[in-house]
C-alpha cells in the first residue's frame, strides 16, 4: 500500500498563507501514486519518500509562484502559463492543480514523459492543462507560442542564461519567467544579467530560501520582460546550451 502524504497544513499556513482544499489534498495524494507507478517504467524522480515528495516535488513548485510568500495575483486570473521542461509534471501540475482558473501548456521534448502525464491529467480531471511535445528553442520561433505567455516556469532544465533564453521569447511584454534554482552565486547573476539584457527581460528579484522540512537551500529567479525579444532568439536547437550568451 501507498504511504499517505503528510498533510502539512500548519506549514502551508506559515510559508504561502494558504491550504490545500481536501480535493486538491487528495489530487496531490493521487499524483504522488501516480508518480511511484510511473517510477517503474520511467526514470522520473528519485524522490519518493512522502515528507520529500510533499517538500521538493509539492511545496517547492508553490513555493516559486509565491515570491515572498505571497501567490502571484495573476493566479486568481486566467493566466497562460507553460512549464518548460516539465518532465514529470514539476512545476506544472502542482500549479495546476492549485490555480484552476489558469490554463498551464506542459511542455518536454520527450514524449513519453508527456504521455505519462496525459494519463495523470485525465486521472484527476485537470482540464485546465494542456501537453505539448516540442523543444523551447522551436516553439519559440513559432506565431502561436512566441510571446503568447503571461508566466513561464522553469525548473532543472539548463543555466539560467539557458532558461532565460528559452523562457524569455515565450512571454508577453510584462509576462514573468520563474527560474527554479537550488545554489545561486553572484557569477550566475552578473551572467543572467548579460543574457537577460540581450533577451528583452529584466532581473526583478532573486529570492533566497530555506525548505520546510530540511532546510534546504532554494533560490528562484524572476525575470520580467520588458521588451520584444529580437528575433534572432531562441537560437537553434542546441545553441542556447552550446554557446550560452
Ligand atoms: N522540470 C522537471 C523537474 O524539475 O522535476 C524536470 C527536470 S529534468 C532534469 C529536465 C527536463 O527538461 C527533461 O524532461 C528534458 O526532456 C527537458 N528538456 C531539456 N531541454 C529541453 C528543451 N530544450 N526543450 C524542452 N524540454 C527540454
Amino acid at each position: 500500500m501507498t504511504n499517505s502524504l503528510p498533510e502539512m497544513a500548519e506549514i502551508w499556513q506559515q510559508t504561502l498563507n494558504w491550504q490545500p482544499t481536501v480535493q486538491q489534498q487528495s489530487q496531490f495524494q493521487r499524483l504522488y501514486e501516480f508518480i511511484l507507478e510511473g517510477n517503474r517504467q520511467l526514470n522520473l524522480t528519485r524522490i519518493t519518500d512522502p515528507q520529500e515528495f510533499c517538500e521538493k516535488h509539492l511545496w517547492d513548485s508553490l513555493r516559486g509562484i509565491a515570491p515572498q510568500g505571497k501567490f502571484i495575483s495573476s493566479f486568481q486570473d486566467s493566466a497562460s502559463v507553460i512549464d518548460i521542461g516539465t518532465g514529470a509534471g514539476f512545476p506544472g501540475i502542482p500549479v495546476t492543480i492549485t490555480a484552476p482558473n489558469c490554463t498551464i501548456t506542459l511542455m518536454d521534448s520527450t514524449r513519453k514523459k508527456i504521455t505519462f502525464i496525459e494519463t495523470i491529467l485525465n486521472s484527476l480531471a485537470l482540464t485546465n492543462a494542456k501537453t505539448l511535445v516540442a523543444r523551447a528553442e522551436e516553439i519559440g520561433q513559432q506565431p502561436q507560442h512566441r510571446q503568447a505567455y503571461d508566466i513561464a516556469l522553469i525548473r532543472a532544465v539548463g543555466t539560467a542564461s539557458v532558461c532565460a533564453e528559452y523562457a524569455l521569447p515565450l512571454l508577453k511584454r510584462g509576462g514573468l519567467a520563474i527560474i527554479y534554482r537550488g545554489n545561486w552565486t553572484q557569477d550566475e547573476t552578473t551572467a543572467l544579467k548579460n543574457a537577460a539584457n540581450q533577451l528583452g527581460g529584466i532581473i526583478e528579484s532573486i529570492e533566497k530560501f530555506t525548505t520546510p522540512l530540511s532546510q534546504s537551500i532554494r533560490h528562484c529567479v524572476y525575470l520580467r520582460k520588458v521588451a520584444t525579444t529580437p528575433i534572432q532568439f531562441p537560437r537553434a536547437t542546441g545553441v542556447p546550451t552550446q554557446k550560452p550568451l
